[in-house]
Protein backbone atom coordinates (compact mmCIF):
# COMPACT_ATOMS: atom_id res chain seq x y z
CA UNK A 1 0.00 0.00 0.00
CA UNK A 2 1.64 3.68 -0.53
CA UNK A 3 2.09 5.93 1.84
CA UNK A 4 -0.30 8.14 0.00
CA UNK A 5 -3.63 5.64 0.03
CA UNK A 6 -2.39 4.91 3.83
CA UNK A 7 -2.60 8.42 4.71
CA UNK A 8 -6.04 8.49 2.66
CA UNK A 9 -7.18 5.83 4.28
CA UNK A 10 -6.72 6.74 8.05
CA UNK A 11 -8.11 10.38 7.48
CA UNK A 12 -10.98 8.89 6.90
CA UNK A 13 -11.39 6.53 9.39
CA UNK A 14 -10.36 9.68 11.74
CA UNK A 15 -13.58 12.07 9.92
CA UNK A 16 -15.91 8.86 10.50
CA UNK A 17 -14.65 8.08 13.99
CA UNK A 18 -15.09 12.20 15.39
CA UNK A 19 -18.49 12.48 13.07
CA UNK A 20 -19.79 8.65 13.25
CA UNK A 21 -22.39 9.09 10.47
CA UNK A 22 -26.10 7.54 11.25
CA UNK A 23 -25.31 8.08 14.93
CA UNK A 24 -28.52 7.88 16.45
CA UNK A 25 -31.17 5.96 17.40
CA UNK A 26 -33.61 4.83 14.28
CA UNK A 27 -37.20 5.18 15.51
CA UNK A 28 -39.14 2.00 13.18
CA UNK A 29 -36.28 -0.20 13.18
CA UNK A 30 -37.52 -3.76 12.75
CA UNK A 31 -34.28 -5.24 14.16
CA UNK A 32 -32.06 -3.95 16.81
CA UNK A 33 -29.06 -6.46 17.94
CA UNK A 34 -26.27 -5.39 20.97
CA UNK A 35 -22.74 -5.97 20.61
CA UNK A 36 -19.54 -5.54 22.59
CA UNK A 37 -15.72 -6.19 22.39
CA UNK A 38 -14.63 -7.21 25.71
CA UNK A 39 -11.38 -6.76 24.67
CA UNK A 40 -11.47 -3.22 24.37
CA UNK A 41 -14.70 -2.07 25.52
CA UNK A 42 -16.46 -1.39 22.58
CA UNK A 43 -20.32 -1.62 22.70
CA UNK A 44 -22.68 -0.33 20.45
CA UNK A 45 -26.74 -0.97 19.67
CA UNK A 46 -26.91 -1.21 15.78
CA UNK A 47 -30.94 -0.52 14.48
CA UNK A 48 -31.80 -1.92 10.74
CA UNK A 49 -35.46 -0.70 9.17
CA UNK A 50 -36.05 -3.91 7.33
CA UNK A 51 -38.43 -3.76 4.27
CA UNK A 52 -39.05 -6.69 1.92
CA UNK A 53 -35.69 -7.23 2.27
CA UNK A 54 -33.97 -4.08 1.77
CA UNK A 55 -32.06 -2.11 4.32
CA UNK A 56 -34.23 0.88 4.34
CA UNK A 57 -32.62 2.82 7.00
CA UNK A 58 -29.63 1.47 9.42
CA UNK A 59 -28.43 3.29 12.62
CA UNK A 60 -25.93 2.81 15.80
CA UNK A 61 -25.53 3.91 18.91
CA UNK A 62 -22.45 3.40 21.40
CA UNK A 63 -19.18 4.03 22.61
CA UNK A 64 -16.16 2.57 21.57
CA UNK A 65 -12.55 3.42 20.30
CA UNK A 66 -11.84 5.24 17.03
CA UNK A 67 -11.73 2.35 15.08
CA UNK A 68 -15.03 0.37 16.06
CA UNK A 69 -16.89 4.39 15.67
CA UNK A 70 -15.15 4.38 12.17
CA UNK A 71 -16.12 1.00 11.11
CA UNK A 72 -19.77 1.27 12.53
CA UNK A 73 -20.01 4.52 10.85
CA UNK A 74 -18.51 3.12 7.24
CA UNK A 75 -20.69 0.10 7.56
CA UNK A 76 -24.05 2.08 7.92
CA UNK A 77 -23.37 4.44 4.89
CA UNK A 78 -22.39 1.67 3.26
CA UNK A 79 -25.51 -0.32 3.47
CA UNK A 80 -28.40 2.45 3.29
CA UNK A 81 -30.46 0.65 0.28
CA UNK A 82 -28.72 -2.54 0.22
CA UNK A 83 -30.04 -5.52 -0.07
CA UNK A 84 -30.07 -7.88 2.80
CA UNK A 85 -28.00 -10.75 1.23
CA UNK A 86 -25.54 -8.07 -0.20
CA UNK A 87 -24.66 -6.70 3.05
CA UNK A 88 -24.01 -10.02 4.17
CA UNK A 89 -21.62 -10.73 1.22
CA UNK A 90 -20.00 -7.25 1.70
CA UNK A 91 -19.63 -8.51 5.60
CA UNK A 92 -17.92 -11.63 4.23
CA UNK A 93 -15.26 -9.49 1.95
CA UNK A 94 -14.83 -7.59 4.58
CA UNK A 95 -13.75 -9.60 7.29
CA UNK A 96 -11.56 -11.07 4.59
CA UNK A 97 -9.74 -7.47 4.24
CA UNK A 98 -9.40 -7.25 7.48
CA UNK A 99 -8.04 -10.58 8.15
CA UNK A 100 -5.88 -11.57 5.61
CA UNK A 101 -5.00 -7.49 4.79
CA UNK A 102 -4.78 -6.42 1.50
CA UNK A 103 -2.73 -8.98 -0.91
CA UNK A 104 -5.19 -11.86 0.45
CA UNK A 105 -8.04 -13.09 -1.59
CA UNK A 106 -10.25 -9.77 -1.82
CA UNK A 107 -8.80 -6.13 -2.90
CA UNK A 108 -9.46 -2.90 -0.76
CA UNK A 109 -11.09 -1.56 -3.56
CA UNK A 110 -13.56 -4.78 -3.55
CA UNK A 111 -15.25 -3.08 -0.48
CA UNK A 112 -15.88 0.92 -1.68
CA UNK A 113 -15.31 3.15 1.30
CA UNK A 114 -14.72 0.51 3.39
CA UNK A 115 -11.11 -0.35 2.11
CA UNK A 116 -10.04 2.66 4.83
CA UNK A 117 -10.10 0.09 7.29
CA UNK A 118 -7.75 -2.20 5.32
CA UNK A 119 -4.78 -0.96 7.45
CA UNK A 120 -6.50 -2.54 10.53
CA UNK A 121 -5.13 -5.77 9.32
CA UNK A 122 -1.64 -5.05 10.61
CA UNK A 123 -3.23 -4.67 14.38
CA UNK A 124 -4.29 -7.94 15.70
CA UNK A 125 -5.95 -6.70 18.58
CA UNK A 126 -8.06 -4.09 16.57
CA UNK A 127 -9.80 -6.45 14.02
CA UNK A 128 -12.18 -7.12 16.62
CA UNK A 129 -13.03 -3.47 17.06
CA UNK A 130 -13.31 -3.37 13.17
CA UNK A 131 -15.71 -6.32 12.69
CA UNK A 132 -18.04 -5.16 15.92
CA UNK A 133 -20.17 -3.69 13.99
CA UNK A 134 -20.35 -6.23 11.20
CA UNK A 135 -20.79 -9.14 13.66
CA UNK A 136 -23.43 -6.91 15.33
CA UNK A 137 -25.33 -6.31 11.54
CA UNK A 138 -25.16 -10.36 11.30
CA UNK A 139 -27.02 -11.12 14.49
CA UNK A 140 -29.41 -8.41 13.68
CA UNK A 141 -30.85 -9.79 10.43
CA UNK A 142 -30.41 -12.78 11.47
CA UNK A 143 -31.42 -12.18 14.93
CA UNK A 144 -30.30 -14.65 16.38
CA UNK A 145 -29.88 -12.49 19.46
CA UNK A 146 -26.59 -11.30 21.19
CA UNK A 147 -23.09 -11.02 19.20
CA UNK A 148 -19.61 -13.02 19.72
ZN1 LIG B 1 -11.94 -0.94 20.08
Amino acid sequence: MSAALRDLYQEVVIDHSKQPRNFRKLEGATRTAEGFNPLCGDQLTLYVKLADGVIEDIAFQGAGCAISKASASLMTAALKGKKQEEALALFRRVHILLTEGPSGAVKPEEVGKLAALSGVWEFPMRVKCATLAWHTLRNALEATGSTQ
